[in-house]
């Protein structure tokens, strides 16, 4: 097998599978390494139980928290990485997170590069992920200067409702930019069903954008592109001086192999680069790569994330619920001068995603009930990166040390929401707050992992430059959630995907 390659690509998720995609046609040799298979195409794709109670498609690593206890991780480890399951909400970052904002609890640091330029690489981004939506309707949204690819998604009746309801109260709700392949138009030419096994779920008939229906299946049979699956880069060889990476050392079905390349481009997620940097320390890099600055594996966020469902007496059978979202309070209200969040719908719950969260003798026709009840919403507060909420690779055991901070703006918004739900004017009220079941998500839930390999002009400070080039290695890039100096209030994913464009067009031009 060939050994040497132009680009070597690690990992095909968001960050991955898009940059891939973009320097396919490039004509350069490119080996893509990804430690999972293809995730296989069958019936347990939509069945709750498997996805949900038995956690089919995550991975069964045990991770430590700052305590020591044990954390089973809300991850999994397949071709298209993450976006697999994604609820494929693709928001854009608004114009002020690229800038300094005061939080209640701290401040949310700036960006090296502004939302200006970001603004063509979002629209590529949606172009490339099939991202439905509408714009002028966000009170928040950055402007744009394309038109989303495709119309936004249509509400169920009972979200009509729920709409126009938030309309009358005064708050101005818009649609979920979302990356289906869905022609509602005309349904015999759409692939999507728009079904209610989609957020969470990955999508047995391939109709969801993600990086690997999207990004690899249309390279993988190129000449130039070799895909390696269960292929885990373990470590990170440097030359003596140690500014080249010369080596990638890789288990491919746990045989050794190693593999080299001009250009090597890490995107195992937020954690694992990070992880794969600190395994990878060597003479000249004693606390990892590229760490003279201390800041690898740092500064880890994941959002503060909450879903509720608020109960009505009216049912709902919706089946595609994520179509709305509510930006009002991103930056505070008349009240709170600070940040709070972003409020949108999940997909619908049903019985066996309550029952973890039910007493234990619950009846399931109980559960049912209340799914069929409830209008389910998930809300997004940002949290700011911390030097000591870090990832550590402490004796071959991956650890998470991470405290929760600037809570005080997302917990007045779940609190705010949840009251005007009860005022609104829908035809039948939803019951009393108190009724409602609202869960945070807890520290397993990293979904929405960023920021341990950030980027800025700062060596000192950084670890990437601002084309995501390590300050330190020269040939060693990161493309996936790493790069993030904060996280923002929004989906991350549609920005991991436009800097996969944006320092993928700046390698194909250093040719
Ligand atoms: C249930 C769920 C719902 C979500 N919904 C949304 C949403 O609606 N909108 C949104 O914007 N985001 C959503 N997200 C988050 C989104 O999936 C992530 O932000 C995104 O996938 C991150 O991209 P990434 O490239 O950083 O990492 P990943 O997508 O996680 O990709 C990392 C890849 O690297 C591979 N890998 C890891 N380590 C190694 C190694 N050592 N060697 C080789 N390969 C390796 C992994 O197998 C994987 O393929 C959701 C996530 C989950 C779990
Ligand atoms: S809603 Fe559409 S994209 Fe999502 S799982 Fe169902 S068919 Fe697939």
């Amino acid at each position: 097998m060939k050994t040497h390659y132009d680009y070597i690509i690690i990992g095909t998720g968001a960050g991955g599978g898009t940059i891939a995609q973009i320097l396919a046609d490039s004509g350069k040799s490119i080996l893509i390494l990804e430690r999972g298979k293809f995730l296989p195409q069958e019936k347990e794709n939509w069945d709750s139980v498997a996805v949900f109670g038995e956690e089919r498609y995550h991975t069964k690593e045990v991770w430590k928290d700052k305590n020591g206890e044990s954390i089973h991780p809300g991850t999994g480890y397949w071709v298209g990485g993450n976006t697999k399951v994604y609820g494929a909400a693709l928001f854009r970052l608004r114009e002020k997170d690229f800038e300094e904002i005061q939080h209640c609890a701290g401040v949310s640091p700036s960006w090296p590069i502004k939302y200006k330029d970001f603004e063509k690489f979002y629209d590529k981004a949606e172009k490339l992920y099939d991202v439905h939506g509408k714009s002028g309707e966000d009170p928040t949204e950055p402007f744009r200067s394309e038109p989303f690819p495709f119309e936004a998604v249509l509400d169920e009746p009972r979200i009509a409702d729920i709409r126009t309801a938030l309309k009358n109260y005064g708050l101005k709700p818009f649609d979920i930019p979302l990356g289906i392949k869905l022609n509602e138009r005309n349904p015999l030419e759409s692939q999507c069903i728009k079904c209610d096994t989609c957020d969470g779920f990955p999508c047995l008939i391939h109709a969801k954008a993600d990086a690997d229906i999207n990004c690899i299946r249309p390279i993988m049979k190129k000449e130039n592109v070799n895909l390696l699956t269960e292929a885990m880069a373990e470590r990170l060889l440097t030359n003596d001086e140690g500014n080249k990476i010369v080596g990638v050392e890789t288990y491919l079905q746990n045989e050794k192999q190693i593999f080299s390349a001009e250009t090597v481009i890490v995107s195992c997620g937020a954690i694992n680069s990070a992880l794969l940097f600190l395994k990878s320390a060597n003479e000249k890099h004693p606390n990892g790569l590229a760490n003279k600055s201390d800041q690898v594996g740092r500064n880890f966020m994941k959002h503060q994330n909450a879903a509720m469902l608020a109960i009505s007496t009216k049912e709902n059978r919706t089946k595609f619920q994520k179509t709305l979202a509510v930006t009002d309070f991103y930056f505070g209200d008349e009240d709170f001068e600070f940040p709070m969040g972003t409020v949108q719908l999940m997909g619908k719950s049903n019985r066996y995603m309550l029952k973890d969260d039910a007493p234990i003798f619950t009846p399931g026709k109980f559960l049912d009930e209340m799914s069929q009840h409830s209008v389910d919403w998930w809300f997004t507060g940002e949290d700011l990166p911390d030097y000591e909420n870090r990832v550590l690779w402490n004796k071959g055991q991956v650890q998470l040390n991470y405290t929760e901070n600037n809570e005080d703006g997302f917990n007045r918004l779940i609190k705010k929401f949840s009251k005007i739900l009860t005022e609104i004017e829908d035809e039948i009220k939803f019951l009393p707050e108190n009724i409602n079941i609202s869960k945070k998500i807890p520290l397993a839930g990293v979904a929405h992992q960023v920021g341990t390999l950030r980027f800025g002009d700062n060596p000192e400070t950084s670890v990437l430059d601002i084309n995501c080039k390590t300050h330190e290695i020269d040939n060693l890039y990161v493309v996936d959630g790493s790069f993030f100096p904060s996280s923002g209030a929004v989906n991350p994913s549609l920005t991991i995907i436009a800097n996969a464009i944006r320092v993928g067009e700046y390698l194909k031009n250093l040719i």
